[in-house]
């Protein structure tokens, strides 16, 4: 374990994962378990950023996550499942960060102005989510994490975690915290069932904990083609919603085929999807025959975060400790 590399990442609690969150994230973290020091955690102080007026969700949510996570093989034998808020050091060193850190470089973040147009049904004009970065910050450096993994499209969100990191160890003399990089992984386009981005709040999506008959209802009213109005006309796959999910789940003689009968329309759209329903329901069984073993024991999906809490206390105890004292406020009053 010494000499493996560390990876940190975690997800948000604001409900069931998807096929998104899967594909996007959570399959990466699965291969990487073997090769790297994992700490995976349940981000539920950042899902307070949206679901401050109903934090009750929170604890729900957070549970069917690690459900989520056990079902789709994270394993606690080989990484780290833990939650932040059970960890204090995450909100002291986001304090501590937040004192060093200029406004602007928060207010220049793309993600903030884009999620402030986004989300139009929570008021998101609080100075928690303005300064969201810094927790971010502070839930990767207590880890002294090499690698975050992140796909393509937000490697730049890491920069500023790099940034804080070098304001923090010039301003006290001291490496203390650790640069994260990003840790690159392909992320297949995977939209949800109208076209657009898979989303919770945008009911398009289906989730890992879908039973195969609501996979089945979910995939007949997924668009596809736009163009292709009629069953005799031809269709074009590479624009199609739909194949995505082919490439994903069929093998590949069945993508070539689709691929070739829908652009000759020798296959209907009706055809097309009760194949891809055949081989997605193969591919998700596995996991759901899993999950009904994980919920038959919630005591134990509880102890598996409560163990894996403890083993993170330790670590963030210890880095925030180093933190202090190179500020000279190990006990509390500059010494
Ligand atoms: S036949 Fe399949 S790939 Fe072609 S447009 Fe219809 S659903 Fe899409």
């Amino acid at each position: 374990m010494a000499n493996k590399k560390r990876i940190l990442s975690g997800m948000q609690p604001s409900g069931p994962l998807h096929l998104g969150n899967y594909f996007g994230a959570l399959k990466n973290w699965i291969s990487l378990q073997d090769e790297y020091e994992c700490f995976f955690f349940i981000a539920d102080w950042h899902a307070l950023t949206t679901l401050y007026e109903d934090p009750r969700k929170i604890k729900q949510f957070s549970y069917d996550v690690a459900v989520d996570w056990l079902s789709m093989g994270l394993d606690p034998e080989k990484c780290t499942l833990f939650v932040q808020s059970r960890i204090p050091e995450h909100a002291e060193l986001h304090l501590i960060l937040s004192m060093i850190v200029p406004v602007p470089w928060l207010e220049r973040n793309p993600t903030y102005k884009e999620k402030q147009t986004e989300i139009t049904n929570v008021d998101m004009s609080s100075y928690g989510f303005l300064g969201y970065p810094i927790l971010q910050t502070a839930d990767i450096i207590l880890y002294k994490a090499d690698f975050v993994p992140v796909g393509i499209d937000q490697a730049p969100h890491l920069e500023l975690s790099r940034e804080i990191v070098r304001r923090f160890n010039n301003l006290y003399n001291k490496r203390v915290f650790v640069e994260p990089d990003a840790k690159i992984s392909e992320v297949p386009k995977l939209n949800g069932l109208d076209g657009r981005k898979m989303s919770k709040s945008y009911n398009n999506a289906i989730y890992l904990s879908d039973s195969e008959e609501e996979v089945r209802k979910k995939v007949q009213i997924m668009v596809t083609d736009p163009q292709r109005k009629r069953r005799n006309d031809p269709g074009e796959p590479d624009v199609c919603n739909l194949f995505p999910f082919h490439k994903i789940y069929s093998p590949a003689e069945m993508q070539a085929e689709v691929a070739s009968t829908c652009r000759t329309a020798a296959i209907g759209c009706t055809d097309c999807k009760a194949k891809l329903v055949r081989n997605m329901t193969d591919g998700m069984r596995p996991a759901l025959e899993k999950r009904k073993e994980i919920v038959s024991n919630p005591k134990r999906v509880m102890e598996i975060l409560d163990e894996g809490s403890k083993k993170a206390h330790k670590v963030a105890r210890e880095t925030l400790r180093e933190a202090k004292e190179a500020m000279q406020m190990a006990d509390g009053f500059p010494s």
